[in-house]
């Protein structure tokens, strides 16, 4: 049987907020069997939490907010990516301040973290969210869109006219039953226009951006000493983000995404119209022999294999 997951035993890190500046500790602590992913607020009056659950995004400028009541927990997208990556199903996230640290601007260092303390299989069987039709959203000229797929597979395509994103891939479609999340996706990180900082700062947004969690973009070059981790790092970061967004489902989709041109808002959208459309998906899980789809059995995500 396919098992929920939980980590070994707690484990914290100490970081910023990419778009507050602050300062906030992380601690990360198991929970158990179908309690799903909660972030608690240590910093309030009496702890507080909100469930990683897309019903209780309340802010996609930039990043992706939920929010319960008056507390909020901002930018979750790149750690509930890399908990989707290690397939990590139930957890408790302490936060000390507002917003989860942003670490090196990708997945990897909260992939490294749980991989510290270690992973512990639980009794009761993994639920998957598989889609039985497709459901599209769009935005303008956006569009995100799910549908089925014996297992899980994300494109993605941008549309930017600029020097340095000419230079390098936008489009990327990843098959992760032959794709490993932590080796090929986990490590790329967030990326922007220097000269649109200001714009940022001026809805204070990226006050603790900087070369250490963010790819730099000048006229016609990348600032960052060492370049870039991978060659598509750029589209990798949005797969990244949209995996991290869609992990707010609750559980882990079997079907495939596509975006063109989509960000967080959109993200959000199309896992509220999902919800909404309750003949578009069902829960499934997989016992000992069980196959699904057109006969390969599921892989459980592995550090190294998923
Ligand atoms: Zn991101």
């Amino acid at each position: 049987m396919l098992c929920q997951r939980t980590i070994r035993k707690p484990v914290h890190a100490i970081g910023i907020g990419v778009h507050s500046g602050r300062k906030v500790r992380i601690s990360m602590r198991p929970a158990g069997e179908n309690a799903g992913i909660t972030f608690v607020r240590t910093d309030t009056e009496a702890p507080a939490s909100v469930p990683a659950l897309a019903q209780f995004v309340s802010d996609t400028t930039l990043s992706t907010t939920i929010s319960s009541g008056n507390v909020q927990v901002a930018t979750v997208e790149h750690l509930l990516s890399a908990l989707w990556g290690l397939g990590i199903d139930n957890l408790v996230i302490e936060l000390s301040a507002e917003e989860v640290p942003i670490m090196d601007g990708s997945a990897a260092p909260f992939i490294d973290l749980i991989n510290s303390v270690g992973i512990v299989n639980q009794s009761a069987a993994k639920q998957y969210l598989r889609i039985t039709r497709e459901i599209e959203v769009k935005q303008g000229d956006a569009r995100a869109l799910l549908r089925p797929y014996a297992g899980f597979k994300a494109s993605y395509t941008f549309v930017a006219d600029h020097p340095v994103y000419n230079r390098y891939p936008k489009q990327a479609t990843l098959d992760f039953s032959c794709t490993s999340y932590c080796d090929e996706v986990s490590r790329a990180r967030s990326f922007g226009l220097v000269k649109e900082l200001p714009q940022a700062h001026a809805i204070n947004r990226c006050l603790g951006s900087s070369l250490h969690n963010a790819i730099g973009i000048e006229d016609d070059q990348i600032v960052n000493d060492g370049g870039l981790r991978y060659n598509d790092e750029f589209v990798k970061h949005k797969l990244l983000d949209a995996i991290g967004d869609l992990y707010l489902l609750g559980r882990p989709v079997l079907g495939e995404f596509v975006g063109f041109m989509s960000g967080h808002a959109l993200n959000n959208k199309l896992a509220h119209a999902l919800l909404r459309c309750e003949d578009a998906w069902d829960v499934v899980t997989f016992g000992e022999n069980e196959r699904h789809g057109v006969g390969e059995p599921i892989m459980q995500p592995e550090a190294s294999v998923f």
